[in-house]
């Protein structure tokens, strides 16, 4: 059986041993719902071009400079370096916004990928997925007009989140770069008001929802209709648009997710005093370890463990909210979420003075505008949003996009899913898929940029202006300069860089085992592990460690960190290193590049046992398109060892767009 983790040196391939190659080994690509090519663009930052980097993330995320503001980063959740004993993740999101500052100067207008094709799309929802599904369609070919009942367009990048933490001008300027693409925006369109659905459909070829999230989850509790209680996104909005709100000087927010934190920084930029109050404990809490530092940096009380019981006004004849009862919690057995419940512990409850609640509780679809005869294609038999976050409804032509589908989440999740809907109008428009997920391979490479001493470098912190200088309008972040830019990215092990043994070629000298800076990079084993497909999932350690008494010597690409030692000392150059990345391509150009044809030799002592690897691993590559198979070449006998016969085939690899 080969021992190479990929299926070919270079080029572009999908076979699930590729795909799974990726997945694996890049992990912060992988966790992005957009699927950003993270270290490409790191490694472009770290060589100071900054243009290169942006424009890498504006394929992939549409929003680069936003999202390098306020993105929720699952890929730092799982980047290599955050793991036990390595540090902290590399700052993926400052060094973005880095991309973004110092790269990003003028508009940039992508190319589109097809010609236009005279298609229609109407877009119900000018957030962050309307118009990422906008781009895409634009970029496809087809004709997109995005209907926003707000006045401007941006969804909760400028409804929700505040100025401090995202400026205006940043969201504005992603936003023209779409328009550029020939997307129409209408604001102040309200669909279900101003016209249906229905209309749309008989003048568009296609219609998406991706109105967000703006129901509001208010809590049942008694007292409910006592003045003062206000839900946090009406509150947000309205400071973010009138930069006031009559709030009081007491205020009270419930929750623990964006919301919360966005609601009770801006409340006190108001000059009033806020604290949050959670139900559970800060582990559970679904906003980023940055939001968390900055309400405790800029001094706002955080009370968790608490759950809201009351509303209670102060008696004398007032009907608004004069305190608020809450009981503190233990936490129980982990909910549907995956989040340990909240426990009431009795006798505990507590009185907490206040002018005004915030609810920053949770929100979800509103479905009363939908067409009586639409509601059924799209909602289950409970009246909700059907479960599996679908991008099609039971109406064809009809198509859901971002927190529309998937419930209140992030922008990065809203975009990957806004993306994925933008693929399944095209195919529905035009009749076939047009891009295709492939790995793409460069072979070849000599040298990463990377050292050992990379990998002890501490993570950089985005600097920030002092809390007197801060408004409700000030940027808090102030951002990496180039030279906090260049130090932080170095820090990235570079994964999509593959270090692989040609153990063929191995003269098993161990010069590689004597430069390695860490123990497990490099490991002599006993044999590798396949799964039926032919990927590699793992090893077996080798018994006899000594020189030539192992069969293999095996670069385990989790440990190692892509300093390129071992490839330097190598005497016969059997150590190759190729760069795979995630790209979306058209299907044509994939078809286009697809690889000459390459020859495999197979071993066996006999003729059938060389047939057997043959077959073994023809089975595990559906890919791979036979076009000669040589007779079988025996060696004379060697004592002792016997024969070894050689069998020989030509193949070519074939892309299909099913993988
Ligand atoms: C206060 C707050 C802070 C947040 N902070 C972060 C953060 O820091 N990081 C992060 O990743 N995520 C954050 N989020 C979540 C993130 O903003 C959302 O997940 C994301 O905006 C969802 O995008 P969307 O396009 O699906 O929906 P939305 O952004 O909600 O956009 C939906 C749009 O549809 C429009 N619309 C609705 N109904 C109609 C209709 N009938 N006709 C016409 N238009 C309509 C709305 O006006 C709105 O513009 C935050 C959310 C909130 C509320
Ligand atoms: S080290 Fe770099 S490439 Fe590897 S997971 Fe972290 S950010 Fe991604
Ligand atoms: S490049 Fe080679 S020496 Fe460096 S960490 Fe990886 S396997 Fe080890
Ligand atoms: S340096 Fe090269 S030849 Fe020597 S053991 Fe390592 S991989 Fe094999």
């Amino acid at each position: 059986m080969p021992h190479f983790s990929l299926t070919r040196e270079s080029g572009f391939a999908n076979h699930p041993k590729d795909m799974d190659w990726l997945r694996t080994n890049i992990p912060c690509q992988a966790a992005c719902p957009a699927h950003t090519r993270i270290p490409d663009y790191l490694g472009e930052i770290n060589k100071g071009n900054y243009a290169e980097a942006y424009f890498i993330n504006l394929v992939d995320n549409v929003f680069p400079a936003v999202l390098g503001r306020v993105c929720s980063r699952p890929c730092e959740d799982v980047c290599r370096h955050g793991r036990e004993g390595l540090g902290e993740p590399v700052a993926i999101c400052f060094s973005k916004r880095a991309a973004a500052d110092h790269g990003w100067d003028k508009l940039v207008v992508l190319e589109p990928l097809y010609p236009k094709t005279g298609k229609t799309v109407a877009i119900i929802g000018g957030g962050p997925a309307g118009l990422a599904a906008a781009r895409e369609l634009a970029l496809y070919g087809h004709t997109p007009t995005v209907f926003e009942k707000h006045s401007s367009p941006g969804g909760m990048m400028n409804q929700g989140i505040p100025e401090f933490r995202l400026p205006r001008d940043v969201i504005e300027k992603e936003i023209e770069q779409i328009r550029r693409l020939g997307v129409e925006i209408l604001c102040n369109q309200n669909i279900g008001v101003d016209t249906t659905i229905e209309e749309l459909m008989k003048s568009y070829d296609a219609v998406i929802i991706a109105a967000g999230t703006l129901a509001p989850n208010i809590l049942d509790l008694p007292g409910k209709d006592l003045g003062g209680i206000k839900h946090g996104l009406d509150f947000l909005l309205e400071a973010n648009e009138t930069g006031k709100s009559e709030i009081g000087q007491r205020v009270i927010v419930v929750g623990g997710g964006f919301t919360a934190m966005d609601c009770a920084r801006t409340a006190i930029r108001l000059g009033s005093q806020s604290s949050v109050y959670y139900r559970r404990s800060r582990k559970e809490m679904s906003v980023t370890k940055d939001e968390i530092d900055e309400l405790i940096h800029e001094k706002i009380p955080l009370e968790l463990m608490v759950g809201p019981m009351a509303y209670l006004a102060n008696g004398n004849g007032t009907d608004n909210v004069h305190h608020m009862r809450f009981i503190r919690n233990e936490l129980g057995a982990p909910d549907a979420s995956g989040r340990r419940s909240p426990v009431a512990v009795k006798g505990s409850e507590f009185d907490v003075d206040v002018d005004t609640v915030l609810l920053a509780t949770g929100q979800w679809q509103d479905t009363t505008w939908l067409d009586k005869s639409i509601a059924p294609k799209v909602l289950d038999k409970n009246g909700w949003i059907r479960k599996g976050k679908p991008v099609t409804t039971d109406q064809p032509g009809l198509f859901l996009a971002g927190d529309y589908s998937i419930g209140a989440s992030t922008l990065i999740e809203a975009i990957g899913h806004a993306k994925q809907c933008a693929r399944a109008v095209d195919e529905y428009l035009v009749g076939e898929a047009r891009v295709l997920d492939v790995a793409e391979i460069s072979g070849g490479i000599t040298d990463t940029g990377r050292v050992p001493e990379m990998d002890d470098v501490p993570r950089q912190g985005n600097p920030a202006i002092p809390l007197d200088k801060r408004s409700l309008r000030a940027e808090v972040e102030t951002g990496y300069t180039r030279q906090l830019a260049n130090r932080e990215t170095m820090r990235c092990y570079l994964c999509h860089f593959k270090f692989e043994i040609d153990n063929d070629i191995c003269i098993y000298c161990e010069r590689c085992l004597e430069v390695k800076p860490h123990d497990n990079c490099i490991v002599r084993v006993d044999d590798l592990l396949y799964a039926d497909d032919g990927r590699i999932t793992g090893h077996v350690p080798a018994q006899d460690k000594r020189p030539h008494h192992y069969p293999l010597l095996y670069i385990d690409q989790d440990n190692c960190t892509r300093c390129g030692r071992c490839e330097k000392v190598c005497p016969v150059e059997c150590i190759s290193i190729q760069k795979v990345t995630h790209n979306t391509m058209r299907t044509c150009d994939v078809a286009k590049v697809q690889s000459p044809t390459k020859n495999w030799t197979f071993m066996g002592t006999t003729v059938a046992d060389a047939k057997g690897a043959m077959v073994k691993w023809l089975a595990a590559r559906d890919d791979v398109v036979v076009r000669r198979e040589y007779a079988p070449i025996e060696t004379p006998p060697v004592p002792g060892e016997g024969r070894t016969v050689f069998i020989r085939i030509e193949f070519e690899e074939r892309i299909t767009a099913s993988n």
